[in-house]
């Protein structure tokens, strides 16, 4: 058999498997993503080869399957699937098709709400049927189940016969809740909103589908026309008056690239809507063109899906390595054959945990399902067991550092297993780089990688010693991809990072248990580094936020020796220690007209200023006899003379920051 025709077949015979997984037992093996790629396959083999076709390929048919157990019911009108788009051009290359065939319209634009297709009808006013997309043509008769959906009306101000169709669906939070009852009745875990959706619909008891705290939104009505409406989108706002549960999220606009304009703004807000969504929706709005238009045998025309960027994927395992944190902490890490996730190109993703390798039985050579969502990190959710050919191995979780030797140790109750030794080189490196790092004092040039460079050529073993890399230009210069740019900016941003506000740097700090949050609520209670050093457990205590083992954390910290040595150290090197905020402290400068002028060592002009409006003086930019203060570092030129031939105040750098601390302890 030629090669083609072998592909084609086992597309086929593939995509039939994962259809029969999805809609009807609800628990995909696959994502999505990899269920698209090899349709998107399969399509492309078809039209190379039409000689192969075939009516009950996938590519032809809606997928559902009808189980038995339920009425089956044909629909008026077929339940089509959507036609998908992958990227803002092809989305454009289809609205450009429809202009050309129809001149311009305009597009009715709605989330792609990620649930199960429904049909709901009303006779005589009255909800009389609900029922499934099915296989597009013959649906199952969920009336029951449909009805325990409390969103949806059983009564309407319309005597006419009305069938509406929309989505049912299971918000975020109804579908943490069964989760979380499930693993603690030990059944199996549902894979995502839209499975646990149609698993609840398709429950045979409505008591357990009335349990499942499901939604419906509506967005076609089928009649809409001979109903007498022109706009689809007026069909919505008619069905909304009635009580129907619409997406107010619904926008018209006739220009692409204001579409395009609005997927944006949604995909942003993805992970804030209350539904789960996979992408947007694009409807001809004017009714008569979908006649016009058409449809083919499995999707109209005057529709369209643009998908998201998928934020699963399935990739092959291709190893496993641990990478040691700068509290010594074990992380299990999968090394992965490439894949695009949330449109990013990701390679490695974490295990968390050795308990999590074992549960999810995720061996080396698994393909495994990888999740990325925005920002955070990627991580492994499942490995799939139908892909294993007997060359998979267990992972043997190591029991000394990879790093340094050391035993490991897991304690007790703990899921992590730790490094012990404080000397710990990928401990020291990764201590540094957490206090280099964006949320802490932020210097830009002193990623991990730089980091561990700069340690391996022993310039670097401690936080201090970033603060006296300036006196080793040199020798920076004579490392790897160091050029006199990078090097004067990475110099550069060491001096500016002295100058951050006090949470940057106890955050830096990385004491246990203070993240970015506790650091600020802890600078603005303290004000000082020095105050924060001397807080007892009670102080501690007392701030909300602040409970009995963060400030266990603290105390054990501050009464480290080394550590109050590196904080003396850091302090010499000239950081700031004080918390520069927005809210008013009454202070000797309060009420006060102030001037500053020449160069400080501590601050910057907008800190000093900054700091001197937080202790509620105004600031001015000139000297006049209405001045109170001037305050002056080096190099201060005319301001300076003024104020003193007016007999206006001045305080030098010393004078000032002395002020500021009384004030600040006052
Ligand atoms: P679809 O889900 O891509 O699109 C059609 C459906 O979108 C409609 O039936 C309707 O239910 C829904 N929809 C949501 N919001 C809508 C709106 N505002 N207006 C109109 N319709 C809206 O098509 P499909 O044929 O149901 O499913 C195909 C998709 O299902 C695949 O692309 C794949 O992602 C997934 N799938 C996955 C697997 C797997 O194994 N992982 C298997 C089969 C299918």
């Amino acid at each position: 058999m030629d090669t083609s025709k072998e592909r084609i077949l086992e597309l086929r015979r593939q995509l039939n498997q994962y259809a029969k997984e999805y809609y009807v037992n609800d628990a995909p093996s696959v994502p999505d993503s990899e269920y698209d790629r090899l349709m998107n396959e399969l399509i492309e083999l078809e039209r190379e080869h039409p000689e192969y076709s075939d009516p009950l390929s996938p590519t032809k048919r809606v997928g559902g399957i009808v189980l038995d157990g339920f009425v089956k019911v044909t629909h008026d009108k077929p339940m089509l699937s959507m036609g998908d788009v992958f990227s803002y051009d092809e989305l454009k290359g289809w609205a450009a098709d429809i202009q050309k065939q129809v001149g311009k319209v305009s597009y009715s634009v709605e989330n792609k709400i990620d649930g199960l297709a429904m049909s709901v009808r009303y006779h005589d006013g009255k909800f009389f049927q609900a029922v499934t997309r099915g296989d597009g043509t013959v649906g199952e008769d969920v009336t029951e189940n449909v009805k325990t959906i409390r969103s949806i009306p059983m009564e309407i101000d319309c005597k006419e016969d009305l069938e509406v169709r929309g989505e049912v669906f299971m918000p975020h939070a109804s579908f943490e809740k069964l989760n979380e009852k499930q693993k603690a009745e030990g059944k199996p875990l549902f894979a995502n909103p839209r499975n646990a959706a149609a698993g609840s619909i398709r429950q045979l008891d409505s008591a357990v589908a009335a349990s499942r705290k499901l939604d419906a939104i509506f967005y076609y009505v089928p009649d809409a026309e001979a109903l007498g409406f022109h706009k689809h989108s007026e069909s919505i706002q008619w069905i909304a008056s009635l009580g129907f549960h619409t997406n107010p999220r619904n926008r018209v606009y006739s220009d692409i690239n204001d579409v395009i304009a609005w997927i944006d703004e949604m995909a942003a807000q993805r992970d804030s809507l209350p539904f789960p969504i996979d992408g947007m929706v694009l409807k001809v709005d004017d009714l008569a063109l979908e006649e016009r238009l058409g449809y083919t045998i499995k999707t109209p025309k005057w529709e369209i899906a643009y998908k998201f960027p998928a934020e699963e994927a399935m990739t092959l395992l291709e190893d496993i390595f641990v990478t040691v944190g700068r509290t010594g902490r074990i992380t299990p890490n999968a090394k992965l054959t490439p894949v695009r996730l949330a449109g990013t190109s990701v390679s490695a993703a974490t295990l968390h945990n050795e308990d999590l390798i074992k549960e999810k039985d995720i061996r080396i050579g698994d393909m495994v399902v990888v999740h990325k969502a925005g920002d955070i990190i990627p991580e492994v959710i499942s490995s799939v067991k139908e892909k294993r050919d007997g060359s998979q191995v267990p992972y043997i979780f190591p029991h000394i550092c990879p790093v340094c030797g050391s035993p490991l140790l897991r304690l007790e109750q703990e899921a992590d297993y730790y490094c012990i030794n404080a000397d710990c080189p990928a401990r020291v490196t990764s201590s540094i780089a957490h206090f280099a790092s964006r949320d802490a004092m932020d210097i830009d040039g002193l990623g991990e990688k730089r980091v561990e460079q700069l340690h391996t050529a022993g310039l670097l073993n401690t936080v201090e010693d970033i603060y006296q890399l300036k006196e080793h230009r040199e020798q920076i210069l004579s490392l790897d991809k160091f050029k006199d740019i990078s090097c004067n900016k990475l110099l550069a941003a060491i001096e500016a990072s002295k100058q951050n506000s006090l949470e940057k740097l106890i955050y830096g700090l990385g004491i246990r248990q203070i993240g970015a949050k506790a650091a600020m609520v802890l600078a603005k209670h303290f004000d000082t580094m020095n105050r924060l050093m001397e807080a007892s457990h009670e102080e501690l205590c007392q701030i909300s936020d602040i409970g009995s083992i963060t400030a266990d954390a603290l105390i054990a910290f501050f009464s480290d020796e080394k550590n109050r040595q590196m904080i003396e150290a850091l302090e010499e090197d000239g950081l700031n220690m004080i918390c520069i905020k927005g809210e008013i402290r009454q202070s000797i400068f309060t009420g006060k007209t102030c001037v500053l002028t020449g160069t400080m060592q501590k601050y910057s002009r907008k800190q000093a200023q900054e700091l001197l409006e937080s202790l509620g003086a105004k600031v001015a930019g000139s000297v006049s006899a209405k001045t109170d203060y001037v305050i002056f570092g080096e190099e201060a030129g005319s301001k300076l003379d003024k104020a003193r031939t007016l007999g206006v105040e001045t305080m030098d750098e010393e004078q000032f920051l002395a002020a500021v601390n009384e004030s600040l302890a006052g």
